[in-house]
């Protein structure tokens, strides 16, 4: 299924926007890149370099009144607060380039069977305004491209950040071609969970074991009753035992099995897959990389 160019890896100089001083480690996105280089990870790798999102395509899942205010720069101060990130016309760029590198990595998953963004899982963006570190929904703009485009038309979303995708599931809350499954820490961000077709709620502290029976007895299922033609993965870092937004206990083990089960399945019932990177803010941002890094080095391998 894999064409000799290698398994496409998308990656983007500009998704490091200066926000300040921030819990979000927007330097990741350079340090996983150097690492993988450092480590020959990407050595057969077939790199790519996106295009930002069309208008268009942003507008399919965000409401015009929105974009206009991200376009002209008109966010009101209450609108910023709820984002969570200073507003600037670097980060409008970087948040349109991640959405093209999300749809890009669709693309390539369809047409070659894997794919990874070295990016995305924006998934608490809403149709109507952003929130959570989330501008525009990387993820559900790519999804509706490639539905208007044909590509496929029954999607999963796999959901395995810690938090909720909230915006993602808002916004396919009537798209029955679009199946969307989180897996998330219950009593975190977002306060509001607005229900997706499949939301797994965890206590505190759940860790490897748990965690991988629930994801065990559920994913298989979700794919034989919904039989996507595609899988997007958000293989978030944040339910690691250290990060400081999370709630669950994952070790860094964990996590490798978890992506590793995600791809295995889809492989096995020999559906493509995007992976998109999401959320992590580990109290040492080394550890986020590293996590990063193994989702990618699974993916590749
Ligand atoms: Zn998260």
């Amino acid at each position: 299924m894999l064409e000799p160019g290698g398994i496409p890896v998308v990656w983007c100089p500009r998704y490091e926007v200066d926000i300040g001083a921030h819990v979000f480690p927007v330097e990741k996105y350079r340090l996983i890149k150097e690492r993988l280089d450092a480590a020959g990870a990407l050595a057969r790798a077939d790199l790519r370099t996106p295009q930002p999102a069309r208008v268009e395509d942003v507008l399919r899942v965000h409401t015009e009144s929105y974009w206009t205010k991200i376009a002209e720069g008109t966010l009101t101060p209450d609108e910023e607060r709820l984002l969570e990130l200073p507003f600037s016309s670097e980060l409008r760029e970087a948040s349109l380039l991640c959405a093209g590198g999300t749809t890009l990595t669709g693309q390539l998953a369809i047409s070659q069977g894997r794919s990874v963004h070295l990016g995305g899982g924006f998934h608490h963006a809403f149709a109507d305004h952003g929130e959570g570190f989330c501008l525009l929904n990387d993820v559900a703009i790519a999804a509706a491209a490639l539905i208007e485009a044909r590509e496929v038309d029954r999607i999963l979303i796999v959901d395995l950040d810690v938090h909720h995708g909230n915006g993602t599931a808002s916004i396919f809350a009537k798209e029955t071609r679009v199946f969307t499954f989180s897996m998330h820490h219950q009593w975190n961000y977002p306060a509001v969970k607005p229900p997706g077709d499949l939301d797994v709620g965890l206590d505190d502290g759940v860790g490897d074991e748990e965690y991988m029976q629930l994801l065990r007895e559920h994913l298989p299922r979700v794919i034989e009753e919904h039989e996507p033609q595609f899988i997007l993965y958000l293989a978030g870092a944040d339910p690691y035992e250290a990060d400081q937004l999370g709630g669950l206990g994952l070790s860094l083990e964990g996590l490798r099995e978890r992506d590793e089960f995600v791809l295995d399945t889809a492989a096995e019932a020999e559906i493509a897959v995007a992976v998109t990177l999401a959320g992590g803010y580990a109290m040492r941002p080394s550890d986020t990389v590293a996590i990063h890094c193994g989702t990618v080095e699974a993916a590749l391998a």
